[in-house]
């Protein structure tokens, strides 16, 4: 069963690489990625990063040339970065389920995930929101795609977005009465919720950002009217990925003591 399970990581990598979804870094990275979780939560375990996966890539293409591109870093295309910071932990919390058979790490798993997912759908539903996102440390209203920025639109998204992958992972993992059922969906939506909230308040605080020295606009790349960027912010290091594997931890983490602390 299991090489019928990889075949199907392959299959849904290729697709992805072909529809110009993931770069090939990407692809390879979210082929042993894949490996890991059919390893240690098979395809139950693949199905709940497909739902992920699925969601996070419609949400990121819908709507697309309303989105505001110029802020971003990276174009619609995830590199093998970007695919380990949304998707590594999980694949390790996966692991650590193979070699020990402790239910936590599933919580750890689906907290991972629900994060990533909470993350996502709401950065990219707050990037269409019709007013501006409120910057939550500068106490001000920016522009629209800028890190640290929460909006009702993206809020309600990160919501849903973390409800969707708890309540995936929930059913399709754990097999309990009905009551715990809702009441492990309900943590993990939070614990999802939380890794969000993680992303935006590091994203404000240590992400980096740049100002055009031309037309004057905060971005998060290097060049930008053809010419070298200054930085304005946040720690050299510190792009997007750091922030979503900040995130991705911060979820799993909470899943982990959330699970520990009910059962
Ligand atoms: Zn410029």
């Amino acid at each position: 069963m299991l090489i019928i399970h990889i075949l199907g990581v392959l299959l849904l990598a290729c697709i992805a690489y072909l529809f110009k979804k993931l770069s090939l870094s990407g692809m390879m990275v979210a082929i042993v990625i894949g490996v890991c979780i059919a390893l240690g939560l098979g395809l139950e375990g693949l199905f709940v990063l497909a739902a992920f996966f699925i969601s996070s890539t419609f949400w990121s293409s819908y709507k697309k040339n309303l989105k505001e591109t110029e802020i971003v870093e990276k174009d619609g295309r995830r590199d093998g970065w970007q695919v380990i910071a949304n998707g590594g932990v999980a694949a390790f919390c996966s692991l650590l389920f193979l070699l020990t058979k402790e239910p936590l790490w599933i919580g750890g798993f689906i907290g991972a995930l629900a994060a990533a997912n909470s993350d996502t759908w709401s950065s990219e539903n707050g990037s269409l929101s019709k007013s501006s996102p409120y910057h939550i440390l500068k106490r001000k209203y920016v522009e629209r795609g800028t890190s640290g920025a929460i909006s009702i639109q993206g809020l309600w998204a990160g919501v849903l977005g973390a409800f969707f992958i708890a309540a995936t992972g929930t059913y399709l993992l754990y097999e309990v009465h009905f009551n715990g059922i809702l009441m492990l969906i309900l943590l993990f939506t939070i614990s999802g919720l939380i890794g969000n909230l993680m992303d935006t308040l590091f994203g404000a605080v240590y992400q980096v950002e740049y100002r055009c020295t031309i037309c004057k606009r905060t971005t998060e790349q290097l060049k930008h009217c053809q010419r070298k960027t200054v930085q304005i912010k946040g720690i050299s290091f510190v792009n997007n990925d750091i922030v979503n594997l900040a995130c991705t931890l911060t979820g799993a983490a909470s899943g982990t003591i959330i699970f520990v602390l009910i059962s």
